[in-house]
């Protein structure tokens, strides 16, 4: 049995202000308030996990712990079968810079990668999201999420966050980042985790 969230407000245990944002637009029709981990002056735990599922209930339980509120995580990524699933969980690093994180620079790496790879196109690939809701006595609750598509190149769109434009959802003949966010919200890897994280955990 799912344990339900009862209260207004939810802590979202990311500093990403693009994925704040889109679960504070995911959860506005619920009445829930979101409050991000830098609001809250958190620290950014250091994400040893391998799997989505592990580094999300880092992340939700740190976080549940820090502040006594039950705390949502999100850990998310692409998966490029080409590439044997890289980035996966390692998404976010191959955009690491000295100077912070550079998403053309990582978009870039991914296309040489796959192009010296020799794999033909449809560079099929899925962007994953775990989500975790975890409170502040231990328990949590996990709720998977996928969605299906190709990598593109050259990049596409100014909408969006991360890899965004370079992603072309199956059955749609747009990349992500030239999709306004409520196009994306409704078929996103993080919506379909969403609709099973409301089910379980508001319905
Ligand atoms: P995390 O913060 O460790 O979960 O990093 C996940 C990374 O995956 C993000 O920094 C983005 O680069 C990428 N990512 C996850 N979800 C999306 C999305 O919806 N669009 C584009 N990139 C995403």
């Amino acid at each position: 049995m799912t344990r339900r969230f009862q209260g207004d407000r939810l802590l979202v245990a990311t500093h990403n202000t693009g994925k704040l944002e889109e679960i504070a637009a995911l959860l506005q029709p619920f009445g829930v308030a979101v409050v991000g981990a830098a609001e809250m002056n958190l620290p950014e735990p250091a994400e040893t996990g391998t799997t989505f599922v592990e580094n999300a209930r880092i992340k939700a339980h740190a976080a549940a712990k820090a502040t006594g509120l039950p705390a949502l995580s999100d850990d998310s990524g692409i998966e490029i079968d080409a590439l044997g699933g890289a980035p996966g969980v390692y998404t976010a690093d191959w955009a690491e810079t000295p100077n912070g994180r550079d998403f053309v620079m990582a978009m870039t790496k991914t296309v040489e990668k796959l192009t010296a790879s020799g794999h033909p196109r449809p560079w099929t690939a899925r962007f994953c999201c775990t989500l975790v809701l975890a409170w502040p006595d231990g328990h949590d609750e996990v709720f998977p999420g996928t969605i299906e598509g190709e990598i593109t190149w050259p990049m596409r769109g100014t909408q969006g966050h991360g890899y965004d434009p370079i992603f072309q959802p199956n059955g749609h003949s747009i990349s992500f980042g030239e999709m306004d966010r409520w196009q994306k919200n409704r078929i996103s890897h993080r919506a379909d985790a969403f609709e099973k994280f409301v089910a379980g955990c508001f319905g």
